[in-house]
């Protein structure tokens, strides 16, 4: 049977927007030893913005820019939407067919009956291609088409106001070990990850990697393993560690469904706040 306590620190967790599923949920969450956080939409707002559009050799800006824009045109990905954005005019539904999005890489598509590559330096590389090393901080949009590489267009993300606090409070309790999980290439995860106090960084991870990536820690912690992302494409990865933390309870069903706390809002401070009343419950219990 649940200790009647319980019941009271889950009352008091959801009215502070914390929706925790149980109260083995609260033991396990008081234990936290390592916490895993996903990079986009979760430590940062995921709100990308173009900074630069940058050609190779001969290509016009406009140009890079447009077939970016039309390859991305049927993606949600936030970069997609950026994209646009910065294009600012829309497809004519012709112009780009045989799409096809690869989760953490990109889009592969023909545009204007040109096969067009659009996404991470890895993506590219996987078609043979070389494109060039990018030094600025910021997420990397490679573009190819025909078969050449036509340049790369930066884009920013912000981290959100309270990442850095929600980094340092889970240090002022204690947790061993801050792992910051993302698609993103190593310079991007890097650049976020100094600026909130994260030593660990696993970059360029495919979907299956962050759950490949979360089972090694599992096999290395000391008390418990709390994930905690904003449920796009993570659904795999709650469901594996020992508490899964979504993000916003607006989000995808799916990440509602597999996660074992969720959070109402998109604030990283509810995470510590879960542990810290998690722990208060506890020692009210024992
Ligand atoms: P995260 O793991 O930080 O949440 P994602 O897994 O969504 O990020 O994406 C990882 C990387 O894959 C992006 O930084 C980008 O390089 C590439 N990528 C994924 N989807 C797209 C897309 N639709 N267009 C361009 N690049 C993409
Ligand atoms: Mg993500």
């Amino acid at each position: 049977s649940i200790p009647l306590t319980f019941f009271g620190g889950i009352g008091g967790a959801s009215r502070c927007g914390i929706l925790i599923k149980g109260g083995n949920y609260m033991e396990t969450l008081a234990k936290t030893d390592t916490v895993v956080c996903d990079k986009t939409g979760t430590l940062t707002k995921g709100t990308f913005h173009v900074t630069q559009v940058v050609p190779a050799g001969s290509a016009d800006k406009g140009r890079l820019l447009e077939i970016a824009a039309l390859a991305e045109s049927c993606s949600s990905h936030p970069i997609a939407t950026s994209l646009r954005e910065a294009w600012g005019k829309s497809a004519v539904p012709e112009q780009v067919t045989d799409i096809q999005e690869t989760a953490g890489r990109g889009v592969q598509a023909m545009v204007n009956g040109q096969p067009v590559l659009v996404g991470s330096s890895a993506l590219l590389q996987q078609a043979g291609l070389t494109p060039l090393e990018v030094t600025q901080p910021g997420t990397v949009v490679q573009v190819a088409a025909d078969g050449t590489y036509l340049g790369y267009i930066l884009i920013s993300d912000e981290v959100k106001e309270h990442s850095k606090e929600a980094i340092s409070q889970l240090k002022a309790e204690g947790i061993r070990r801050v792992v910051m999980l993302t698609g993103d290439d190593q310079k991007a995860a890097e650049t976020v990850a100094s600026q909130l106090g994260i030593d660990e960084v696993r970059a360029e991870l495919l979907p299956g990697g962050k759950v490949d990536t979360v089972e090694d820690l599992l096999q290395n912690k000391k008390g418990s393993l709390v994930f905690m992302g904003d449920g796009i494409n993570d659904a795999p990865v709650l469901a594996r560690a020992d508490v899964g933390v979504a993000m916003g309870a607006l989000g995808s069903d799916a990440a509602v469904e597999a996660a074992d706390v969720v959070l109402m809002d998109d604030d990283p401070l509810k995470l510590p706040a879960a542990i810290r009343i998690s722990r208060k419950t506890l020692r009210i219990v024992r």
